[in-house]
């Protein structure tokens, strides 16, 4: 273990505040932490004290790459790569210099902090930190102490096995450990937002499957395609996800030939609604997630909303709802799905659009144009029983 390796020391945020739950909701990271880092290489991963250390068990692994993939791991507040050195002061000034000669070499101020858990070592902590910074300024003379702001904080810590020597934290995903808040089956368009919602909620600690509702031959395959690229990008935060690919068509040439124009879109959503409901069901949800924000299209007043949250028993949940299209883009950017989601392919949604959608229904009038209809129930089973299922994890797809 002491042969001055590379390891990374996670730092657990909000974990900390959930008392006698600490420890599962750590695992949980720490599960989902290790399928993240699969195919990599082995890792000895263990908790001491709050943080979770990941050292590889050899020597070729990339632990940039690593530390790349665990950026996106919900319940991790920071990553803090370090070097494990012995308990020698002689190791410890001997390995620090090269080790951090990268970040040194391009900062101008630095500090040095020293934390002593093992007290029988030698030396206290001021000591550590004025002879190990002396070092460092001989080293690298173009540095400057700075206590205040240093733009490099180097971390000495002595711990009850080995010396760490850290370089600076860097910012991790947050939220809490994904499948530890339960699950829920997000409506996953082609579009900018819903990809978005699926990401915000599994930050919440949610496990995801997606619904996708295709209307071929009105919609492509590329369209589907489209989709199934922006599940793939929303895994390394999620983990696998189970994508139901809808058969939508029958149903919407219903709505559209039986229903009254202006209610189509929201006849079509209530549908939609009920088929996601059925699959979350079968899937063991217990709830929905749709990337709906107020106000963003006639389908999206709070009257239409609550046309279509009244069909299904389960919380809808719309992280998006309060969020300007900015705001969404910057985190559709931040995620990388922008991209996908601004390819020109059309959505089931924007089939038969009407010429003027209802903005303020009420539930009671759609459900009665509903009953007048006469829709066969049947419909939305068969819709639900004959969805597709693609199972995309980190490694590949599986029909
Ligand atoms: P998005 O960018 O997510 O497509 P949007 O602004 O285009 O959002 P709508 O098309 O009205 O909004 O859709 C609202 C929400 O309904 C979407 O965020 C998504 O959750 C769901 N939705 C829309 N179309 C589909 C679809 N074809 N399959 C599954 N869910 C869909
Ligand atoms: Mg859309």
């Amino acid at each position: 273990m002491s042969d001055c390796k590379e390891i990374v020391l996670l730092k657990c945020g909000e974990l900390v505040l959930k008392g006698l739950n600490r420890a599962s909701f750590e695992d949980a990271m720490i599960k989902n932490a290790r399928r993240r880092l699969e195919g990599l290489g082995k890792f000895h991963i263990w908790k001491s004290q709050s943080t979770v250390y990941v050292e590889p068990l050899s020597p070729e692994i990339r632990m940039e790459e690593a530390v790349e993939r665990l950026s996106t791991v919900f319940g991790i507040a920071a990553l803090c790569p370090a070097r494990v050195v012995p308990k020698d002061w002689e190791a410890i000034r001997a390995a620090a210099p090269d080790y951090l000669a990268r970040d040194l070499g391009a900062a101008k101020t630095f500090k040095v902090n020293a934390k002593r858990s093992d007290k029988s070592f030698p030396m206290k902590s001021p000591e550590i930190c004025r002879e190990l910074g002396g070092l460092l300024l001989e080293r690298f003379p173009h540095l400057r102490v700075d206590v205040e702001h240093p733009q490099v904080t180097v971390t000495v810590e002595i711990r009850e096995r080995d010396a760490y020597i850290h370089k600076d934290q860097l910012p991790g995903a947050g939220g809490i450990p994904v499948g530890t808040g339960g699950k829920a089956a997000l409506l996953l368009s082609g579009g900018i937002d819903s990809p978005v919602a699926g990401y915000m909620m599994a930050k919440r600690g949610l496990e995801l499957i997606a619904v996708h509702f295709a209307s071929p031959p009105y919609t492509s395959d590329r369209a589907r395609q489209k989709v199934v690229s922006l599940a793939e990008r929303l895994l390394p935060y999620t983990g696998r996800i189970r994508l139901f690919v809808v058969p939508f068509t029958r149903l919407q040439e219903q709505l559209r030939d039986k229903g009254p124009e202006d209610y189509f879109t929201l006849l079509m959503r209530r549908a939609m609604m009920r088929v996601a409901e059925a699959i979350a069901l079968r899937e063991g949800c217990q709830g929905l997630i749709t990337g709906e924000s107020v106000g963003q299209v006639a389908s999206q007043t709070i009257q239409a909303l609550s046309v279509t949250d009244c069909v299904t028993a389960l919380p809808v949940l719309r992280p998006a709802i309060g969020l300007d299209k900015s705001e969404i883009v910057a985190i559709a950017r931040k995620i990388d799905t922008f991209e996908t989601s601004i390819l020109p392919y059309e959505d089931c949604c924007t089939v038969f659009t009407p010429r003027h959608p209802k903005t303020r229904p009420r539930p009671a009038e759609v459900a009665r144009i509903e009953e007048a209809m006469g829709l066969d129930p049947a419909l939305l089973e068969q819709a639900a029983a004959e969805a597709e299922l693609i199972v995309l994890t980190q490694r590949g797809m599986d029909r």
